[in-house]
């Protein structure tokens, strides 16, 4: 069995594929994340436990979901590993944004009757093709049956950008995975793509026909053709490059000294996984690497 794939795996070969070089190929280890991700990270576990109260009948109060916030905050924060990239905003500005974040979504969706839940942080893995060589896997962050019976597949996105419904309506990650849920509730059952957007109390919907369906398969096995054919991974400058965990290590931002410094440590680091037989496990797939 080859590769499985997923939709920020893809991303990131799109995105700069030097990145994807350090993070799927070499497996180096990420000695950081932004605040951007670890407050995403809080936020999403939150809200899973929340669903998980609700499923039970036991709706927490407003003043308990966000304790429980701030507790995951005080028992994960970590400012070694924890990086601040946009200059003169302080950490309580970070941490006062996600409790925004969960009291505007408690607010605007209790008593979170809408719709029946049906899965919380849900891994589904997947093939794209009969053969079953081309395979995805994704994580939904809360999968639900809404009242008039159509399947709803929900992201949380903490990032502060609400993007155009061209745009969302373009959407790959929600569509991948509703191609791998139509496999459980079949093809014909009617599906809603549903980001909320809970920095900006925004909640945004898509759906996909059977065509754009098609057409995604198609074009996410030629992507993923690429990525399997390519043998150079050039770096490529982009926006996002401050809060890229490989920057310091990077041909383009790092200094030719540091260079040759990471080039040494790491060819020390592959001759002792020879000697010892040890493997770098795979990067964590699929995390809140999107936040942005
Ligand atoms: S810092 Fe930018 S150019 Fe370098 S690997 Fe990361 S994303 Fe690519």
């Amino acid at each position: 069995m080859g590769t499985i794939y997923s939709h920020s795996r893809l991303s990131s070969f799109e995105n700069c594929p030097k990145q994807f070089e350090f993070r799927y190929v070499l497996k180096v280890p990420s000695a950081s994340e932004g605040v951007e991700a670890f407050v995403g990270k809080r936020v999403h576990e939150v809200l899973e436990r929340l669903y998980l109260f609700v499923g039970k009948g036991q709706i927490p109060g407003i003043e308990k979901v966000v304790d429980r916030y701030h507790k995951l905050w005080e028992e994960t924060y970590d400012p070694e590993r924890v990086r601040i990239v946009r200059e003169n905003t302080p950490l309580s500005y970070y941490r006062q944004l996600g409790e925004d974040c969960l009291r505007g979504y408690y607010l605007r969706h209790y008593p979170f009757d809408d719709s029946e839940t049906l899965g919380l942080e849900k891994r589904v893995v997947f093939p794209l093709d009969d053969a079953g060589e081309y395979r995805m896997q994704g994580i939904i962050d809360r999968i639900s049956r809404a009242r008039d019976g159509a399947i709803e597949i929900h992201d949380y996105k903490t990032g502060a950008r609400v993007p155009s419904q061209r745009i969302l309506d373009q959407d790959r990650q929600l569509a991948l995975y509703q191609l791998g849920l139509a496999r459980t509730y079949g093809d014909d059952t009617e599906f809603r793509l549903v980001w909320h957007y809970v920095a900006k109390n925004r909640t945004c919907v898509s759906t996909r026909t059977k065509d754009d369906l098609a057409q995604l398969r198609t074009e996410t096995i030629a992507r993923i053709d690429e990525i399997q054919a390519a043998t150079e991974f050039p770096a490529r400058k982009i926006s996002l490059c401050g809060w890229c965990e490989y920057k310091d290590r990077c041909p383009l931002w790092a200094s030719p000294e540091d260079l040759a410094r990471i080039e040494a440590e790491d060819a020390a680091a592959r001759a002792e996984k020879r000697e010892t037989g040890a493997r770098a496990p795979e990067p964590a797939d699929d995390s809140q690497l999107s936040l942005l």
